[in-house]
């Protein structure tokens, strides 16, 4: 089911979608059924979750015991896609576009978390550091090593529209 729009939150008429073929390749399974218990992002310390992998992408699984961490995309099926303006304190007082809130409530609804990786049981990885529903759609799975290699570590922007708070 959708949220509910708080006051003076905004949503446009969202146009028909195009079918980008997206394959979803399993189910994450967590401790949580209702969006109010769902951590807002995942912790380390966060409960094991599981993260079932379909056939015939159970393959696409080897090698992935060698890393500790990995960056985990999912569909974050019971969101809103009209919103734009969002009040994400629900105080009436704040709002903010949704392209500078990580809400579920989005165009394309895909949630991303780097987990780390406690164990592997046949397509089934243990995982830690999660904060979606019980049954969320597993979109892709990618090792979590390059994002913080000296190549691809971001710098930092000389030249900010804001100065860091
Ligand atoms: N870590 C991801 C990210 O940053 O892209 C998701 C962050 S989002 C703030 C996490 C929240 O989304 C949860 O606290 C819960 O309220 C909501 N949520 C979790 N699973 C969902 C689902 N399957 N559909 C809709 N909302 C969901």
């Amino acid at each position: 089911m959708e949220s509910r729009i708080r006051a003076g939150e905004r949503v446009v008429e969202v146009p028909q979608a195009r079918d980008a073929m997206l394959h979803f390749i399993g189910r994450i399974h967590t401790p949580w059924s209702i969006r109010s218990d769902c951590p807002r992002q995942g912790r380390e310390d966060g409960p094991d979750c599981r993260v079932e992998v379909f056939a015939p992408w159970a393959e696409a699984l080897l090698g992935v015991e060698g890393y500790q961490h990995l960056d985990l995309l999912y569909w974050l099926d019971r969101a809103r896609r009209d919103l734009v303006v969002q009040n994400p304190r629900n105080d009436g007082a704040h709002y903010c576009g949704t392209f500078a809130l990580r809400s579920p409530q989005r165009p394309n609804p895909i949630g991303l978390s780097r987990v780390r990786l406690v164990g592997v049981e046949g397509a089934t990885l243990i995982v830690r550091g999660l904060d979606c529903l019980d049954g969320t759609p597993l979109l892709d799975i990618k090792p979590a090593t390059c994002a913080f290699s000296p190549q691809t570590a971001p710098h930092p922007d000389p030249d900010p529209i804001r100065p860091p708070r």
